[in-house]
């Protein structure tokens, strides 16, 4: 199995859905709207960076937040994909166990040891170490020269910038550990705990085969 942030952030969220969606592969196709509305956003920021066109109409409010990764449209990798694999080692393609992260802007300096990566948030501000944790040992790992790395959130909504996290490459050892650790977890799971309604409530789940899924939405 390939983890992510993502995965594993569900794992902690509710260990039967994580099984329903990535185990059993049974969830229901089912995206609700702030997530789908979210992916727009993010995919219409993509192109904008990519093709360097101004972002649609509708979205104009977002540029100002954009503005700075354009300035550094030279140095910056869009939609960054980097593949680990079982050995935390970087795979140039999609191996079959392992951990991918995608990064949605990567600025890496001129001399080529500092790096920054940056994610676009459409919600409320929330802050989880975990991902850029994530993303910081996908920089080291696949940019051998790259000695810090700074991981924060661009609030859209608001402009805001979340906490900025600085990663020396010291760390990649302790947040590789701890991946392994959640990762060993999840392996030696056969319960799959249903956490109803913890943190979130269980009307946003897809997992319809658990029995707590609510049966009128
Ligand atoms: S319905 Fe609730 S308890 Fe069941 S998998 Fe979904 S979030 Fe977890």
């Amino acid at each position: 199995m390939i983890y992510s942030y993502s995965s594993l952030n569900l794992y902690r969220t509710c260990p039967q859905q994580f099984y329903r969606k990535y185990i059993a592969k049974d969830t229901l196709p089912y995206q609700k709207a702030e997530a789908a509305a979210g992916t727009d956003v993010h995919e219409a920021i993509e192109t904008a960076l990519k093709t360097r066109q101004p972002l649609p109409k509708h979205m104009e409010v977002y540029e100002e937040c954009i503005s700075s990764v354009r300035g550094k449209i030279d140095r910056a990798r869009i939609e960054q994909t980097i593949f680990l694999d079982e050995k935390w080692r970087f795979a140039l393609t999609r191996p079959i166990k392992g951990f991918v992260s995608k990064l949605d802007v990567l600025l890496i300096s001129e001399d080529g040891k500092r790096a920054v990566v940056m994610d676009w948030k459409t919600g409320k501000p929330r802050e989880d170490t975990l991902q850029h944790d994530c993303y910081a040992l996908a920089v080291f790992r696949a940019f051998p020269d790259v000695q810090m790395v700074t991981g924060f959130n661009v609030y859209l909504k608001t402009g805001k910038i979340g906490h900025q996290l600085e990663y020396s490459r010291e760390a990649a050892v302790g947040i590789q550990e701890r991946l392994a650790l959640m990762i060993a977890q999840i392996e030696a799971d056969d319960v799959w705990l249903p956490k109803k309604g913890i943190p979130f409530p269980c009307h946003w789940c897809a997992a319809h085969k658990c029995k707590h899924y609510p049966q009128e939405k």
